[in-house]
């Protein structure tokens, strides 16, 4: 089966509501939906769904790379996904959105011309994946009042976003604690909003609410700053953006800098990537937990796969779908109730995009 066709289109997806992490506010999101056309009746569907702070790529450049590079992937198996990654890492560097809309498209023709769901592909067995939900910036009287009705509503792991004011930081984790009580699992991000003398103080002063992890407290390229804090803190240090690519979890385990490796499709340049990283981690003894971009239903989809197949991955954190307003044209993949996703039987990722629709 071969590569014919490469369409993308952009599509502004708003949130029901804004939500408030360290760096920015974010009421809607741009992303890109892919698809790749072949020479047989099977189409795989990719998206890209990105925040430039984190991957460097705008919609733009997004559109751009995907125009560019599709002459050169045009007529190749579609099942030679190692190949077509080294035709993409030769074109340009980075680009790791981008390069994770086509994996996408990729991994879900694998899966659609086996007749196998995703999660099958990758080799597991267990279709039903446990989430977190994370709550954004905002008052502590609000965080304890949504996490109190998150955890009413099924869910027992929450992560909060930290990382602008200490005080309010502090005092909006000891009021949800408070409020959902001790057998629910919190952790926290602070999105690089940290200094190390403040991740010392906050990681101690935190200590007797139970954190099980805090997530990328430091800025992304002060790695050997991570093993120092880590080796002071109670809590668990979970990297994220200091960690894209297997070259990045190579360097932080070798420098003990990590507990735990948060994974997302659009750092890692898809699926292909994040096993890649997995691997890494699993053979250190670091497990993983994988998160997301504002992604939609197709990228939740393909990450919820990844999650049901790797026993390494620990915590999962695939909740932005559920900030969305659901868009008619993207179905299917998974039915959810509280933190619980449950993948359906179809083949691929298992989502249908209406492509003209979009
Ligand atoms: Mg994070």
């Amino acid at each position: 089966m071969k590569i014919k066709r490469i369409d993308s289109k952009v599509v502004k997806v708003p949130f029901k509501a804004p939500v408030k992490v360290a760096f920015k506010t974010i009421t809607a999101q741009e992303i890109v939906l892919l698809r790749i056309q072949t020479d047989t009746a099977l189409e795989g569907f990719g998206e890209v769904s990105t925040i430039k702070e984190v991957t460097g790529e705008t919609t733009a450049d997004i559109m751009a790379f995907l125009k560019a590079v599709t002459p050169l992937l045009l007529d190749q198996e579609t099942s030679a996904i190692e190949t077509i990654h080294q035709i993409m890492t030769a074109f340009s560097v980075g680009h790791s959105a981008a390069k994770a809309g086509i994996d996408l498209a990729l991994y879900d023709l694998l899966g659609k011309q086996a007749g196998l769901p995703l999660y099958r592909l990758l080799g597991g067995d267990n279709s039903t994946v446990k989430s977190d939900i994370t709550l954004g910036i905002d008052t502590p009287e609000v965080m304890a009042m949504k996490a109190k009705k998150l955890v009413a509503a099924g869910f027992d792991e929450l992560k909060l976003k930290v990382g602008i004011d200490d005080e309010a930081d502090y005092t909006a984790v000891k009021a949800v604690r408070e409020a959902v009580g001790p057998s629910v699992n919190l952790k926290i991000d602070a999105n690089q909003g940290w200094t190390v003398k403040q991740t010392l103080q906050m990681a101690a002063r935190l200590e007797k609410y139970n954190i099980i992890a805090i997530e990328q407290p430091l800025p992304h390229w002060q790695m050997a700053d991570n093993r120092l804090i880590r080796a002071a803190m109670p809590q668990q240090l979970m990297l994220d953006e200091s960690v894209h690519t297997p070259h990045d979890a190579i360097q932080a385990i070798r420098q003990d800098a990590t507990d735990i490796i948060n994974i997302k499709l659009m750092k890692s340049a898809g699926i292909f990537g994040a096993q890649a990283i997995n691997s890494i981690a699993e053979a250190s003894g670091v497990p993983c937990m994988i998160g997301c971009m504002a992604e939609t239903r197709l990228g939740i989809a393909a990450a919820l796969h990844f999650a049901a197949a790797k026993t390494n991955v620990h915590y999962v954190d695939l909740d932005s779908y559920l900030f969305f307003k659901e868009t008619a044209y993207i179905r299917g993949g998974f039915e959810h109730e509280g933190g619980r996703y449950q993948l359906l039987e179809a083949p691929g990722i298992g989502v249908e995009i209406n492509f003209e629709e979009v």
